[in-house]
């Protein structure tokens, strides 16, 4: 069996088809298979810590070269990584994909998605390619060239930061209400390898399902969204993609 032999339900093959506007909400899972290591679940430690205990204000506060460390090694996983099946497939139909409008909003912090050539990407959680002033001097870098032991910003009143979005922090208001305004629109949605735990982005796809969008899930395990979804498709991010893009482009190789 290839990896694009899933098959679809008829009628689920048939809304790929006529679909008009499409929205794709991604989570870690998604770049799983490209060797990310997901956050729920196995490789998700780094020298014994769990990622809340990292992610959060407070343990920047602490030390923020510890921190630092943990997101250059991340960094580095992800500068390893390459794109699969399933990243290119969205890049296709984004391109070829003939759809009024195609909106991927991301929880993923990797840029994976970028790098496989979508170019409308809604970033819910930032990007730990980049890192920006904590004091709010408005200062940028590229995270590659932060030195852990010395994130000073150039401004002297804080330090630089990975630019993403920590535990207990906000999303960024314009990123929520652009994914929460493509879903109202929509006339159909996938939500690929994400746990449906992580809040507010949880509840993105009940916004779409609420108005009676076709909602398809790709997950090899069942979410707590599953039970509430007309599909789910108990499969890899890659497997799942590859099927769901050629109901729309035909059979082809991503
Ligand atoms: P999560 O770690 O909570 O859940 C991952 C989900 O992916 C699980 O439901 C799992 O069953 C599924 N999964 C595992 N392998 C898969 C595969 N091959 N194909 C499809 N699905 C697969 O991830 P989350 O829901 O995105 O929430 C965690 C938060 O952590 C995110 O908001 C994100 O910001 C951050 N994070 C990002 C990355 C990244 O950028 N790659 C990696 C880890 C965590």
């Amino acid at each position: 069996m290839t990896e694009g032999a899933l098959h679809l339900p008829a009628d689920l093959a048939a809304a790929v088809r006529a679909a008009g506007h499409l929205v794709v909400l991604t989570g870690a899972g998604m770049s799983a298979e490209s060797g990310v290591p997901v956050f729920r679940g196995q490789g998700g430690l780094w020298e014994g810590f769990r990622p809340e205990d990292l992610a959060t204000p407070q343990a920047f506060g602490r030390d923020p070269e510890r921190v630092w460390r943990w997101y250059r090694w991340r960094l580095d996983r992800v500068r390893e990584a390459q794109p699969h099946a399933g990243h290119r497939a969205l890049a296709a139909l984004e391109r070829d994909g003939g759809f009024e409008r195609f909106t991927l909003v991301t929880q993923n912090v990797d840029a994976m998605h970028q790098r496989a050539g979508n170019r409308s990407v809604i970033e819910l959680h930032g990007t730990i390619t980049r890192a920006h002033c904590e004091a709010g001097c408005g200062r940028t870098a590229e995270a590659h060239e932060v030195d852990p032991a010395a994130a000073l910003c150039a401004c002297g009143r804080g330090r630089l930061r990975p630019s993403v979005v920590w535990f207990g922090e906000s999303l960024p208001a314009d990123a929520m209400d652009e994914a929460a305004e493509a879903l109202e629109q929509a006339d159909m949605a996938w939500v690929v390898g994400t746990s449906s735990v992580v809040y507010p982005a949880a509840a993105l796809p009940g916004i779409a399902a609420r108005r009676g969008v076709p909602v398809v899930e790709v997950n090899p395990e069942e979410t707590p969204l599953t039970g509430q979804l007309p599909y789910s498709l108990r499969s890899s991010a890659s497997a799942g993609l590859v099927a769901l893009a050629r109901a729309r482009l035909g059979e082809r190789e991503f």
